[in-house]
């Protein structure tokens, strides 16, 4: 048996989106079009919140929600070294200096270092809520209230997750989303979301993406080019229709991985759970112990694993000049040798997790 660690394939596979993909050659309205309209409305009810925006990127998503609050000229940004490079590499193409501190067991920022990170120069606390595990975002708000600094979140990894039925995207100042082919909600393609509540920050970004052009033909200042393509809206749509039942088979993946591996606490350390939090498993991560030894064996029988991530930021080659080294953050350094991602994706058989179940127990057996 094959289990891949994720079936794009399956997902394009539908008859009535490939259609929906000819049809836009019919008008050719390839450039801010009714469907990009739709898929923001649509995405901004999803997260609660009063706008959505579609860029470019998930990255250029945070870098021009930092733009937009005047943040650069080495501003600090408060986040964590444990994701994805782009939460600091958007910091740093707007030129601002990320400021890293360690994570907890849950693999999200330790908020009780927050305070001792702040400085004159902070302007905002950038939270990750990795592995689609929503921050402690009612903590970080307060401290970013009582500091007067601006909330981003990076939620990337987490379409749809929630603490107490409140949406991440919808506690900061602005939310920041990749449609990235890998992510829950995919298009074929580059693509990112924006969302706020501040009419403020929506309108700034709206000019921000297209240009900064006011009308046709007059800017009201410099801007970029990163609007979501008009057929990449309408993909978007498409996926967010089955987002539900996406997410739905993902959590459900990882209850059974969650109710097998548990007791195998000796080898193997499952995602923690907290009352009230809505999970959406971008990825389903465990520490294990033996890890290259398991993971090659686990490939050899025909699973796919990965590492997300492999090398903390911190410890990446460009951040010396920022001053970091081995040893800034044991957590996060410690964490990313046993980190594992297992494969969770909505097209996975119950067989198939099984399968993976199984020769874990062999493996450690
Ligand atoms: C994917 C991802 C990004 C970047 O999104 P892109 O759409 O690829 O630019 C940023 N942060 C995190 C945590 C991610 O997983």
């Amino acid at each position: 048996m094959k289990v891949p660690y994720i079936d794009l394939p399956s997902q394009f596979e539908d008859p009535i989106l490939r259609q929906s993909i000819l049809d836009i050659f019919e008008n050719c309205q390839f450039v801010l079009g009714e469907a990009l309209n739709q898929f923001e409305q649509m995405f901004a009810k999803l997260c609660g919140t009063r706008y959505a925006l579609g860029l470019n990127s998930g990255t250029d998503a945070i870098f021009l929600a930092l733009k937009a609050l005047g943040v650069g000229g080495g501003d600090e940004v408060i986040t964590v070294s444990n994701s994805f490079v782009a939460s600091a590499g958007a910091i740093v193409a707007a030129g601002a200096v990320p400021v890293f501190i360690d994570i907890q067991s849950d693999y999200n920022m330790d908020v009780s270092l927050i305070e001792n990170a702040i400085t004159k120069r902070t302007k905002v606390i950038l939270p990750v809520h990795l592995t689609g595990n929503p921050a402690d975002m009612k903590k970080i708000c307060e401290i970013a209230k009582n500091h007067n600094l601006y909330v981003i979140e990076d939620a990337a990894q987490a379409v749809s997750a929630s603490i107490e039925g409140k949406a991440v995207g919808s506690f900061g100042d602005a939310g920041c989303f990749s449609l990235h082919p890998l992510k829950n909600l995919n298009i074929a393609g580059d693509g990112g979301m924006l969302t706020t509540n501040s009419e403020e920050l929506y309108t700034k970004i709206k000019k921000l993406r297209n240009h900064g052009l006011k009308n046709r033909d007059e800017i009201e200042f410099f801007g970029y080019n990163s609007r979501l393509d008009t057929l990449q809206a309408i993909i978007a749509n498409h996926g967010l229709a089955n987002l539900e039942k996406v997410t739905e088979k993902r959590q459900k993946n990882a209850s059974i991985y969650d109710t097998e591996l548990k007791n195998m606490d000796d080898h193997i350390i499952v995602p923690q759970r907290l009352e009230g939090i809505n999970q959406v498993f971008h990825t389903y991560v465990i520490q294990v112990r033996n890890r290259a030894k398991l993971i090659e064996f686990l490939y050899e029988s025909g699973v796919d694993t990965k590492i997300h991530y492999p090398v903390p930021i911190h410890l990446q080659k460009p951040s010396e000049a920022f001053g970091y080294k081995q040893g800034d953050f044991p957590i996060c350094e410690k964490q990313s040798e046993s980190i594992l991602s297992l494969p969770v994706h909505q097209w996975l058989t119950g067989e198939q997790v099984y399968f993976v179940i199984d020769l874990m127990k062999k493996f450690y057996r």
